[in-house]
């Protein structure tokens, strides 16, 4: 499959789904027995308040077994495996997976960067799906919040205390079905497809939470043309923006792909670029990009770490941050995020470049993810 620029990748063929660990159980005894040992396991943790949420439904329409990929072990490759269907507890859809988009955070969960809340653990949070009653809805990082929380009250349930997060602590899209809190999942617009719209569901709306972070920064850096950088490069363009793309020294291929999606410069990060800045944002998780995008930035300019994971920020000299310059990161999102960038999204309209991959195929997506095999967003296809 093509969309926009990039080449695709469809690999046909399938390994057969492998059980193991606890869900061998499931194709061992059935999965009404796994259900009534789990949901024995839910009722005795709700009683004695060893977790929160809702007990499975005692019985349930869906039969089982369905193919989705998991990591078990961080720094291990993901595994194709045959799961139980995921049963939908109150307030939650349970939804068809049609594609989910490929996030860097995904790769830092497999290689250990961040740490693992569950494993085993399905990953992939840039769900594009079907409800049971057929509308399609996306499934974005933020999961659930407790809604009552300091930040929750505030408008910034970004920062929850007790969030949980698709594809870490809930089990999420690389796979055939999947279960969501109806509260959390986005409308799409009708304009997309099923592969335009999964990267937009956190490269888009987490960039674009970065670039509202920016004020209105007129001469933007973007640091790491990746997946969010070529999406948010167009909405910045559209705001009326000028945007200064900066790439790994030498990467002419990638400088190349951000002047195509509205850059009016693309260099290396160690290039000045002809003017200095108003803010930079800074997708690549190399914290030593951080005292680098501070030295091209004007008076009161911003830098905006948008990962969740960066390496450690080299030490600079203070007159780098004198004059009220500033740093600072961005986490998650808002629900009120989402809808306002999904809304924008046909409007300016985002082109998305997107490299497809077969559900079977993730590990090789997390791996051409971390070697810089492809430009733009790699989405699985289920
Ligand atoms: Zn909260
Ligand atoms: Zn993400």
């Amino acid at each position: 499959m093509l969309i926009g620029v990039a080449e695709g990748r469809v690999v046909v063929g399938r390994r057969p789904g492998r059980s193991i660990g606890r869900w061998a159980l499931g194709a061992a005894f059935g999965p009404r027995l796994i259900r009534l040992i789990l949901g024995g396991f839910w009722f005795f943790a709700l009683r004695f308040g060893l977790v929160h949420g809702h007990p499975l439904p005692a019985s349930s329409s869906h039969h089982a077994g369905m193919r989705a990929v998991v990591l078990e072990e961080q720094q291990q490759p993901l595994h194709e495996v045959t799961l139980p269907d995921p049963a939908p507890a109150n307030g939650q859809l349970l939804l068809r997976v049609h594609t989910c988009g490929v996030c860097r955070t995904d790769l830092h969960l497999r290689d250990a960067e961040i740490e693992a809340t569950k494993l085993p653990v399905v990953l992939g949070h840039q769900i594009v799906a079907r409800t049971e009653d057929n509308r399609r809805v996306g499934v974005p990082w933020l999961g659930w919040t407790d809604g009552e929380c300091r930040y929750c009250r505030s408008g910034r349930e970004n920062l929850c205390v007790a969030a949980r997060f698709t594809g870490r602590d809930i089990d999420g899209g690389f796979a055939e079905l999947a279960v969501a809190d109806e509260r959390f999942c986005l409308p799409l617009p009708d304009e997309l497809s099923d592969e335009a719209a999964a990267p937009l569901l956190c490269g888009g709306l987490i960039g674009f939470r970065a670039l509202t972070l920016t004020g209105d920064a007129s001469r933007l850096g973007l640091y790491g043309f990746g997946s969010a950088a070529h999406m948010i490069c167009q909405v910045a363009v559209y705001q009326g923006r000028e945007v200064f793309a900066f790439t790994r020294p030498g990467d002419e291929r990638t400088q190349q792909f951000a002047r195509e999606f509205g850059a009016s410069w693309a260099g290396g990060s160690d290039d000045r670029p002809p003017e200095e800045l108003d803010a930079a944002i800074i997708f690549a998780s190399a914290g030593e990009l951080v005292p680098q995008a501070l030295k091209i930035l004007a008076p009161a300019g911003t830098v905006v770490c948008a990962g969740i994971h960066m390496t450690d920020i080299p030490s600079f000299p203070y007159d780098d941050l004198w004059q009220e310059r500033q740093i600072r990161s961005v986490a998650n999102l808002t629900r009120s995020d989402g809808h306002e960038f999904l809304a924008l999204a046909p409007k300016v309209p985002i082109r998305t470049s997107v490299s497809t991959y077969p559900l079977e195929q993730a590990e090789q997506a997390l791996a051409d993810l971390r070697a810089g095999r492809f430009e733009g967003s790699a989405v699985i296809v289920v």
